[in-house]
């Protein structure tokens, strides 16, 4: 890791921390040339983690989806981006621990919800109310897709959902 004020590689490590439910550490630093400290923050990906949708078809999971599920549900709630990350992160933890290579739809749904109801009661309102919705015909998953999405290129699929107005 380089120094961000002179560009030097070689930094110390001073304070090491865990975050966020032990998910993600912190690492304080400090330029061993001019001095600058700074702080790294390091974070659990998941990888190699296929999601098995309704239907039987198989996609990569990706985090994005879940943000952006997330994001929905928690739209105009008071909620603090570290709280949005902690929340994240503490759902990916549930995730690895329910399916190591293979995890269902049904199950993200399930450990979102569960999560979401001790977090934000409203949200969790909103996601469950998405959520049972469905029939088999149309999975939780692609329900996450077919939410807008930041950049605002995501499609509609199926039916209804979403009466906000984009930004
Ligand atoms: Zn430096």
């Amino acid at each position: 890791m380089r120094c961000p004020a002179c560009h030097n590689i070689d930094t110390k490590v001073t304070d090491s921390r865990l975050v966020n439910e032990a998910v993600a550490v912190r690492r304080r630093r400090k330029c061993l040339k001019c001095g600058f400290r700074f702080s790294t923050y390091e974070e659990v990906e998941i990888l190699n983690l296929t999601v098995v949708k309704r239907d039987g078809r198989r996609e990569p999971y990706g985090r994005e989806k879940l943000e952006a599920g997330l994001k929905k549900a928690l739209e105009k709630r008071p909620i603090t981006h570290e709280g949005f990350k902690r929340l994240v992160n503490v759902i990916e933890r549930d995730i690895q621990l329910r399916g190591r290579n293979e995890i269902t739809s049904q199950q993200i749904g399930e450990v979102v919800m569960k999560r979401l109801k001790r977090a934000d009661p409203v949200a969790y309102i909103r996601f469950a109310s998405v959520y049972r919705s469905f029939t088999d015909a149309e999975s939780f998953w692609e329900e996450l897709r077919s939410f807008p999405a930041k950049s605002g290129t995501s499609r509609q699929r199926g039916r209804r959902r979403s009466n906000t107005p984009r930004s």
